[in-house]
């Protein structure tokens, strides 16, 4: 029996009714940009958040793009984030012209390691950029004393965190800015790219939503230079309907997670995803184990046709793009070491038992 990794199809299975609708709909009333189902949505996510306003955009990256804007972040600035994430958490920050700092992660969680970010503070930081990476929100008390200390912006890369909380509150709640991705493989997924920004101020919201349209204020007026990434009104259409999902989504991958928790304690060399007392929500976008035996488990779960990545394969420390910055390994003993460790197996919520049960054989075959 083959296990996809992710399988979208199962669940337009049974979202087809309500999805086909919400499409034909948006079809219907013509109004595909900045329509109103993306005010809905906008709205939606800043309730999830507990915070007062959403800005929907073109994806994932741009929201971190605007967010980033919006904070000042521009050439000679820098901009503090974890080694160990997307390329696009660095990708944005080099984009504006500004220099990624990285930090090393901590080696449980594979976030952020706070105690380093305090020596990765220059004359020159701007922002605090913590990734809540697969599922699991960074350890933001720390973070948000040490960047109110320092008089520093924070943008939570929460990409990977929708609906996850931490001390009882959600993922993009924390920081001034929380960036989402809805890309397919995210807890929701759009039908192609989009993302959102939520944030706290009207000051704020209103920059980040002229940035969004080409720095207009009022329309065809500019003191900025902007960007085109709107959300699409058919993928807010698609989103709403998800949305109203996900607690129940994220119920179903945390059951997952206990199963396989509780499968691979005793295993050897294998360890299990580490949550934080504080973290009380993980939604896991990703069941990321980690082993020396990496090689061989993959070996046996590719033969087997189960779906399985390495997210991520590269530190960005490693990456040719970022030679110049001049970093060593020296720096990222647990970025490195997580990079050669790592992988993720399925975790969706439509996984069934006896698809789960094969994944757990296939591995402990090798490590039991
Ligand atoms: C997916 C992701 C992004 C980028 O989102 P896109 O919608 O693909 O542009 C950024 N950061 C992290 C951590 C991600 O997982």
């Amino acid at each position: 029996m083959s296990v996809p990794l992710l399988d979208l199809g199962r669940q337009y299975s049974y979202l087809q009714p309500e999805m086909d609708r919400a499409v034909l709909n948006v079809l219907a009333h013509g109004e595909f940009i900045l329509g109103p189902e993306v005010t809905q949505f906008e709205t939606e996510m800043a309730k999830l958040c507990q915070v007062k306003y959403g800005i929907g955009v073109a994806s994932g990256t741009d929201a971190l793009l605007i967010a980033l804007r919006a904070c000042g972040v521009g050439p000679g600035d820098e901009v503090i984030t974890s080694d160990f994430s997307f390329f696009a958490s660095a990708g944005v920050v080099s984009r504006l012209g500004a220099t990624p700092v990285f930090v090393d992660i901590d080696p449980d969680t594979y976030n952020i390691d706070v105690s380093q970010i305090e020596a990765a503070i220059s004359k020159r930081t701007r922002v605090i950029m913590p990734v809540h990476l697969f599922g699991q929100i960074a350890d933001m008390d720390p973070i948000m004393a040490i960047a109110a200390k320092h008089d520093l912006k924070v943008v939570e890369d929460a990409a990977q965190a929708i609906g996850a909380e931490y001390r009882d509150r959600p993922a993009g709640s924390f920081g001034d800015f929380g960036c989402f991705s809805f890309y397919p493989s995210k807890n929701i997924g759009a039908g192609g790219d989009a993302g959102m920004i939520v944030t706290k101020t009207e000051k704020d919201y209103k920059l980040c939503r002229s940035l969004r349209a080409h720095g207009e204020d009022p329309k065809y007026y500019h003191r900025i230079v902007g960007y085109n990434s709107r959300l699409d009104t058919i993928q807010a259409a698609i989103l709403l309907v998800k949305l109203s999902h996900l607690r129940g989504w994220s119920e179903k991958r945390r059951e997952h997670a206990r199963k396989y928790d509780k499968a691979f304690a005793s295993a050897a060399d294998l360890k299990i995803p580490f949550v934080m007392d504080a973290c009380n929500f993980h939604i896991y976008n990703q069941y990321t184990l980690a082993s020396g035996k990496r090689v061989e488990i993959l070996e046996r779960l590719q033969a087997a046709g189960i779906g399985h990545c390495i997210y991520y394969p590269v530190p960005f420390h490693k990456q040719d793009c970022f030679a110049s910055l001049g970093y060593d390994d020296a720096g990222f003993p647990v970025s490195s070491r997580a990079a050669e460790q790592v992988f993720s197996i399925p975790i969706y919520p439509e996984l069934t038992e006896q698809e789960q049960t094969e994944v757990i054989e296939t591995i402990m075959d090798v490590v039991s």
